[in-house]
């Protein structure tokens, strides 16, 4: 059987359309969505500062007219008119949902959805669970501290649009975690690619062999990881289970997500959203199979939209066909990173996600902490690492694969076991100091 005569769709219709009627389609979608938020202050201004007529936006080459719009302006936005700036495109009774980001770059900003925005986001999470063949039939387990952070939320009602019974994992440690989800025959998990390793490490601890538990997929988003050869190997190991890659971003939706061709690039969702690449640095577009900048126009999101917004993370494109028909163009191994977590090291630009992956694809490396030291305008690199056998055998290990992969030396250092810290969200393993 090919992938081909297996694969579930959300929309069949959208997801296979020719580029063509996909472009048609995202044009009118657009000139519904700029009619609907021209009565947006925040982007009516931004308009009329470039001397353009929002309402007058009818097709994507109208909308690359406009300036890009950045998270620190959302921020100060909200910061010069508080609590939520002129982001909101109607009057603040008809929002129903309130979430914020976690703030660790800033100012956390606030972003508010309404009942139709909060469909959307269930639509969007629609996409992601279908792509990746889950059905009503299976169990979620969501493997999160919920707070006020949209994703975890928009996780648990995705699973609830779909038909699917969903259980949360607020207010449990790990160990609660692992009986819950073994207890009541969990068979799809959502976390961070972080965590689902340090929960497999936790099971065994206690003796728990996950490959024999029920899950059969895990979704993993919040950072690079699912899609890092290394880092999905080790928790499809350790799971027994299929890995997939899911992006998006609290002001912006749930916009990119994998498909069960497991090709190692993930699908942007064109039928919900503008994608546009660019230099960051000039601001110029740039072409298929080049790095460059996401920039992401939602389409709906009314309530609180965001037009030509500046992701900061680093992408390449490919229009290729992908095996499960889906004709939405795909990221190339996934987000590489952020362009501003880039380390120089003697002249190799490296993200954190490359280092994630090349530390994953080293044996017997249970935890691991990456020290970056300026040294005459250059970073250096060590790793702290803690392994279960020889220090010195998994040291030479690992610095061979820095210098056989990228020709750089690092130090190696050994932490005791258990000392360094785990994370049940996004990992923070890179320090500079
Ligand atoms: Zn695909």
């Amino acid at each position: 059987m090919t992938v081909k005569d297996k694969v579930h769709f959300y929309n069949r219709q959208f997801e296979t359309l020719p580029t063509d009627e996909l472009r048609e389609m995202q044009d009118q979608r657009l000139r519904a969505h700029i009619r609907e938020i021209t009565t947006n202050r925040f982007y009516q201004e931004k308009s009329r500062a470039a001397g353009l007529d929002l309402a007058r936006i009818e097709r994507t080459r109208d909308l690359r007219l406009l300036p890009f719009t950045t998270k620190q302006e959302l921020i100060d936005e909200q910061s010069e008119r508080p609590p939520f700036g002129r982001l909101l495109t109607y009057p603040l009774p008809r929002y129903r949902y309130f979430h914020q980001t976690s703030g660790t770059t800033g100012r956390p900003l606030k972003c508010l959805d309404t009942k139709e925005d909060w469909d959307w986001w269930m639509r969007c999470w629609g996409y992601v669970y279908c792509a990746a063949g889950v059905t009503q039939d299976y169990i979620f387990f969501c493997a999160f501290s919920f707070g006020p952070y949209i994703s975890h939320w928009t996780a648990v009602s995705g699973a609830w649009h779909i038909g699917a019974m969903c259980i949360s994992g607020g207010g449990m440690n790990s160990e609660q975690r692992l009986q819950c989800l073994l207890e009541n025959r969990v068979t799809v998990i959502v976390c961070t690619p972080t965590y689902a390793l340090h929960l497999a490490e936790v099971a065994q601890g206690l003796g728990i062999d996950l490959r024999s538990s029920a899950i059969r997929i895990g979704i993993h988003a919040g950072e690079p990881g699912a899609s890092l050869p290394n880092v999905k190997r080790a928790i499809e190991a350790a799971w027994g289970a299929t890995c997939f890659d899911h992006a998006g971003a609290t002001e912006a939706g749930a916009w990119a997500f994998d498909c069960e061709a497991q090709s190692g690039a993930i699908h942007i969702n064109e039928a919900e959203f503008i994608f546009e690449v660019i230099d960051p640095e000039s601001g110029e577009a740039i072409g298929e199979g080049q790095r460059g900048e996401l920039v992401i126009t939602n389409l709906g999101r009314a309530g609180m939209p965001v037009l030509r917004y500046r992701t900061g993370d680093l992408v390449e494109l490919t229009t290729e066909p992908c095996a499960c028909g889906r004709r939405f163009a795909r990221i190339k191994g996934g987000e590489v990173g952020r362009a501003d977590d880039m380390i120089i090291v003697r002249g190799v630009n490296l993200y954190p996600s490359a280092i994630d992956n090349l530390i994953h694809g080293v044996p017997n490396i249970s935890e691991y902490e990456v020290i970056i030291r300026r040294v005459a305008g250059m970073d250096d690199l060590t790793v702290k690492i803690e392994t279960a056998i020889s220090f010195e055998e998994t040291a030479r290990a690992l610095t061979h694969a820095f210098r056989t992969q990228y020709s750089i030396r690092v130090g190696v250092e050994q932490a005791p076991d258990g000392t360094l810290p785990r994370y049940e969200f996004k990992s923070r393993r890179f320090k500079r100091v």
